[in-house]
């Protein structure tokens, strides 16, 4: 039985399924666990279904979560979307329940869980949710909300369909999601809007950006410009995106620096590959789309130069 068709038996099996998703969630985060959530409560209304996993930052447009008490994780199937480590598992009562099962989309660096589908070529996890649909279309009904938000996930994580992980596969799957009637004229709208304050912080990013001729890229963000702004910590993900659109940047970091002093990085790429870099300063993600720690400006620079290195090397640069 292919893991997909297990799944679906595990599914079938439990009365009670708590959907998990990572911390500081993301339009994928929260669309691939509650498209998930919406498509298995149409599909097994007699079951009990909730999605958990705390506050959703901004992202209430999409979706809330429930609050689920430890008795429930008696004798329950726990499935974690979009989530490649454990640790980063929002809500650690995950291990609670009676089985595990990980749907990811990330390099499968930790694997966890008593099934795993984990398909890194994925553009997003919604992808992958909305795949599961298609395959058994006899035991799974899509609905207009479900579909809402496994589109939002796909478009969060494609940069609208911007990124090279956006295969034609993606393109035909968004469409028949649209197919379902909800208004994703006003959805992407809503994912690409910004605050006032980080429309200001995006100036300032433009204004700021160190760039050199390799196309390596980066910006700083201290705690105190951050409270000056009034843009939080993850408001900052509105910007990651900015540097992509300058001519001849081709990987960059944005060092946002947290209460405690170090340095959360937010890396993104173009072309050369910087999830390696990102795993040697306590990190990791994707080729194109990681993040890592550093404790200091002086290990930032050093995080710099390694992107500086991997640009020289790429052979555009060559
Ligand atoms: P972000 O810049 O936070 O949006 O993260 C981009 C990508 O890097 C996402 O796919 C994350 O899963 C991954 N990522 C971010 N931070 C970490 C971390 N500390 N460890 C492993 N992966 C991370």
């Amino acid at each position: 039985m292919s893991v997909q068709a297990n799944i679906l038996a595990e599914i079938k099996a439990y009365e009670t399924i708590i959907i998990h998703r990572h911390q500081r969630p993301d339009p994928d985060a929260i669309g691939s666990q509650v498209g998930l959530a919406e498509l298995l409560r149409a599909s097994f209304p007699e079951k009990n279904i909730y999605q958990v996993g705390g506050a959703t930052e901004g992202l209430g447009y999409l979706a809330h979560m429930q609050e689920v008490d430890d008795a429930t994780y008696q004798g329950a199937l726990v499935i974690v979307t979009d989530t490649a480590n454990a640790p980063r598992i929002s809500d650690e009562r995950f291990a609670m329940g009676d089985k595990l099962i990980k749907i990811d989309h990330h390099p499968n660096e930790e694997p966890y869980g008593d099934l795993m589908w984990v398909q890194a070529a994925a553009s997003s996890c919604s992808e992958i949710i909305a795949d599961f649909w298609q395959l058994f279309p006899d035991d799974l009904h899509m609905t207009k909300e479900a579909a809402r938000l496994l589109y939002a996930g796909i478009v969060g994580d494609t940069g609208r369909f911007l990124y090279p992980a956006s295969s034609p596969h993606t393109l035909r799957i968004a469409a028949d999601l649209i197919d379902f009637g909800f208004d994703y004229a006003a959805l992407n709208r809503q994912i690409e809007q910004i605050s006032r304050n980080v429309a200001r912080l995006s100036g300032y990013v433009y204004e700021n950006l160190q760039i050199d001729s390799s196309g390596a890229a980066y910006v700083t963000f201290s705690t105190e410009m951050l409270e000056d702004y009034g843009v939080s910590d993850a408001q900052t993900s509105g910007v990651v995106p900015l540097p992509g659109t300058i001519e001849n940047v081709l990987a960059w970091a944005i060092f946002v620096q947290q209460p405690e002093g170090y340095y959360r990085v937010r890396m993104r790429s173009k072309g050369p590959a910087i999830n390696g870099i990102a795993k040697r300063y306590d990190g990791g993600g994707h080729d194109l789309a990681s993040g890592a720690n550093v404790r200091n400006l002086d290990e930032a620079q050093k995080l710099y130069e390694e992107i500086q290195k991997v640009c020289i090397d790429f052979p555009a640069n060559n």
